[in-house]
């Protein structure tokens, strides 16, 4: 049901507040500023020519990493221990808590990375719908091997694209952080889909997707097990997720069938974010699941979220500065006008359309 108070109130027009129903923020939305002329530079980026190996990346098939370890000759995907791990599996327990004002805890975990290919010039959209699938395979089995560790409650599968988000090896490559508390925004994910699911007996994804579904003006993508649409509430310019249209807590719970079909929503999303201004596109994004070792979450949906700062050009990115640092985050171009943009995009890749 609608609950449209004024009539005069035009989401396209006026500056509003939007509720991130997953997190239960908020963020200001200001369409009207659009208007104003814009005098920023807009640029072509040369074109990455990279070579399918380089001897000097601690990725590549059979070099050498700082730890000195050799890397296999691999054909597919391939995992190891990060050589500076963030989180490491010996820390010892802790916890101090001064007057309730100074509060710290112990955290342990691990952190992986992924190479998920052996040839350095490709990107994630540049990888066949298969190659695709096996990293998710490998995924699904780091998160099984992981989680047999009774002490970790949470895995983060993300990857950091991209020199603007300070990823220094541009090797298709991304990381899995896994810890022994729940992070942030899975704690707010956790709170709020609990609570919807509490209310309504229906995990908060479903029934958003459903009216997504319905109102189609937010859809980017759609394939049989998958939707990637930009997020009423979304933040970044271009920010999507990706949500598996049957309520799953986690990526292992997967059939062989739905990850395929991720695999080609991963590829057809990802070449539309390239085809946009015709670059590398650099994103942050990452798959959000259910904690694990923490009973059970029966709210819980499985989602992906794709966070890029590019906002007008393949050199002119959103700042998370000012106002959005002081009171909450705020967006010019809307969700609707980001997600018709996108859907006007082919999903073939600039490169493999020729
Ligand atoms: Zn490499
Ligand atoms: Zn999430």
């Amino acid at each position: 049901m609608i609950n449209a108070m004024q009539a005069n109130f035009d989401l396209k027009e006026h500056s509003h507040t939007r509720f991130n129903v997953l997190t239960g923020d908020w963020i200001l939305v200001s369409p009207h500023r659009t208007k104003r002329p814009w005098q920023g530079k807009v640029e072509e980026l040369p074109e990455d020519n990279r070579p399918a190996y380089d001897p000097s990346c601690y990725l590549c098939p059979g070099n050498k990493r700082a730890d000195g370890s050799i890397n296999p000759n691999y054909a597919d995907s391939f995992v190891f221990t990060n050589d500076f791990a963030s989180l490491l599996p010996d820390a010892p327990d802790g916890d101090i808590n001064i007057d309730g004002l100074i509060k710290a805890k112990s955290a342990r975990g691990t952190c992986r990375v992924i190479s998920f290919s052996p040839d350095h010039s490709v990107t994630l959209p540049l990888l066949s719908v298969k190659e695709i699938k096996k990293v998710i395979d490998l995924w699904c089995e780091e998160i099984q091997n992981i989680s047999a560790d009774p002490s970790i409650r949470y895995i983060q599968i993300f990857e950091n694209k991209g020199e603007i988000m300070g990823c220094s090896n541009p090797h298709p490559h991304g990381q899995i952080w896994a810890q022994n508390s729940v992070p942030l925004e899975i704690f707010k994910e956790t709170i709020q889909q609990g609570k919807y699911f509490k209310e309504k007996g229906n995990s908060l994804l479903s029934d958003y997707v459903q009216l997504e579904l319905k109102q189609k003006e937010r859809l980017v993508l759609e394939n049989e097990h998958f939707v990637a649409l930009v997020p009423f509430w979304a933040v970044w310019p271009y920010e999507t997720m990706i949500i598996s249209k049957r309520q799953v807590q986690s990526l292992p719970q997967l059939t062989n069938e739905e990850r395929l079909s991720f695999g080609d929503m991963l590829k057809k999303l990802t070449a539309k974010y390239d085809n946009l201004f015709h670059i590398s596109f650099p994103y942050s994004a990452g798959i959000h699941q259910a904690p694990v070792n923490d009973g059970e979450h029966p709210g819980w949906h499985l989602h992906m979220h794709f966070y890029p700062p590019l906002l007008r050009s393949a050199t002119v990115k959103k700042f998370m500065v000012g106002y959005e640092m002081l009171a909450n985050p705020q967006r010019d171009i809307t969700a609707e006008s980001a997600a018709e943009k996108l859907r006007s995009l082919s999903g073939i890749h600039y490169k493999e359309a020729k």
